[in-house]
């Protein structure tokens, strides 16, 4: 084996800085052991793009960045460390791994690949633009924020008719554009949005672009795909809209092709705590295979591989020898302890303990986020 300083050495490194990879961050270093995160654009992910988010349990309304905010200052209290780079290439082979970056090698015993995945975007005028702001990737996450206004749905698919069936519990009309002459899913699926009453399906169109005015979005370029010839859409009460698309899922996992089992459509298979094919290598959040693509999902995840890695590395450790510079008092520690010192102190002079332990980050969030 080559020579490995202990110094660069870490229990965990964690390859993704979204909900799945902060939260692994937060246990990791809560259980005192030494985790990095990697994150190549915004630590956050892709949730950061989002304006409201109402479904996070315990969290009534908030957005993303605020939320993924807190839980970076969560998981650096503990004592996570944290490195903007981007991973070009995994070796996995023996008990210490190699992550290259941008930035250089990383030696580690585990490896948390949450490298998330994004809907497929599909290029249209104000697509990127009106991104979270009246152009939506998931009807679960979005479609309350429509209620009592149209929507466009864009997509022939399965998750175009069934989403659109679901819309229309909150829009007031949803129309569907399908490139093809009709949609590509199973019969009885398109059957529903095809009878639904509140569904127009329209066939052989494609959306060209979305213009937005006060409130959000007010006008949408169709293009005839028959004729060639192009209309300017509005809702029928003049007023806003949105426009979701359903134009498939792309996982992040160039990363590990070849390295980690994936399936057809280039998702990470893991088995049950979300270890990957290859061991000390996991996988949690939206780039693995599952049912439901939320934070909700991705923090669990992120726990769930988190504990199991603790369990490797502590492995890894007894078997090499070796041991990372791990954390050892927490920002949340150091406030405890003075706290219990002041109320020591106060007890043994007769009087009101101070009440000011140390300002964590945590806390600083919760106050802005709040403001
Ligand atoms: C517009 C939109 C709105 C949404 N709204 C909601 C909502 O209201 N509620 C909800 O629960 N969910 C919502 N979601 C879904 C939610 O954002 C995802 O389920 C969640 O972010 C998945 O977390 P993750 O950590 O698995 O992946 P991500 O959030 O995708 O994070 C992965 C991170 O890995 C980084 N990365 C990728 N490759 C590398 C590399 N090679 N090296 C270093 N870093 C890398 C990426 O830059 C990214 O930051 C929404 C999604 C979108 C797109």
């Amino acid at each position: 084996m080559t020579q490995i300083n202990r110094s660069d050495l870490y229990d965990v490194v964690v390859i993704g800085g979204g909900p799945a990879g902060l939260t692994a961050g937060l246990y990791l270093a809560r259980a005192r052991y030494r985790v990095l995160i990697l994150e190549k654009d915004d630590f956050g992910g892709q949730i950061t793009i989002t304006d409201e988010v109402v479904n996070y349990p315990g969290v009534g309304h908030t957005s993303g960045r605020a939320l993924t905010q807190t839980m970076r200052n969560q998981a650096k209290d503990f004592g996570a460390e944290f490195l903007s780079a981007e991973a070009t290439g995994l070796d996995v082979n023996g008990d210490i791994k190699t992550v290259h970056t941008s930035r250089g090698d990383l030696k580690t015993f585990g490896i948390l690949i949450a490298t998330g995945a994004s809907p497929r975007k599909l290029g249209f005028a104000g697509e990127a633009e009106y991104a979270g702001r009246g152009v939506a990737y998931c009807a679960t996450c979005d479609g309350e924020f429509f209620t009592g206004r149209e929507v466009l749905v864009v997509g022939g698919g399965f998750a175009a008719a069934e989403e659109s069936v679901f819309l229309t519990k909150y829009a007031s009309k949803v129309t569907v554009l399908v490139r093809e002459p009709d949609f590509t899913c199973d019969a009885a699926v398109s059957a529903e949005a095809k009878n639904n009453p509140k569904i127009d399906v329209r066939y052989n169109v494609e959306l060209k672009g979305v213009t937005a005015g006060k409130g959000g979005l007010r006008e949408a370029t169709i293009l005839d795909r028959g004729t060639g010839e192009t209309e300017s859409w509005k809702p029928s009460d003049d007023g806003t809209f949105g426009v979701f698309v359903f134009a498939g899922y792309v996982p992040a996992t160039e990363l590990v092709r070849g390295v980690v089992e994936l399936d057809d459509h280039g998702y990470v298979v893991t088995r049950g705590y979300l270890e990957t094919s290859v061991p000390g290598v996991y996988a949690a959040g939206d780039l693995r295979v599952k049912n439901l693509r939320q934070v909700v999902t991705a923090t669990a995840d992120g726990a769930i591989a988190a504990v199991e890695l603790e369990r490797y590395a502590k492995q890894m450790s007894e078997k090499t020898g070796l041991v990372p510079p791990r954390p050892t008092a927490s920002a949340y520690e150091q406030a405890e302890a003075q706290t219990a010192a002041a109320v020591n102190s106060a007890a043994a002079a007769g009087t009101t303990p101070a009440p000011a332990p140390v300002k964590r980050s945590a806390d600083t969030a919760a106050a802005t986020a709040a403001a």
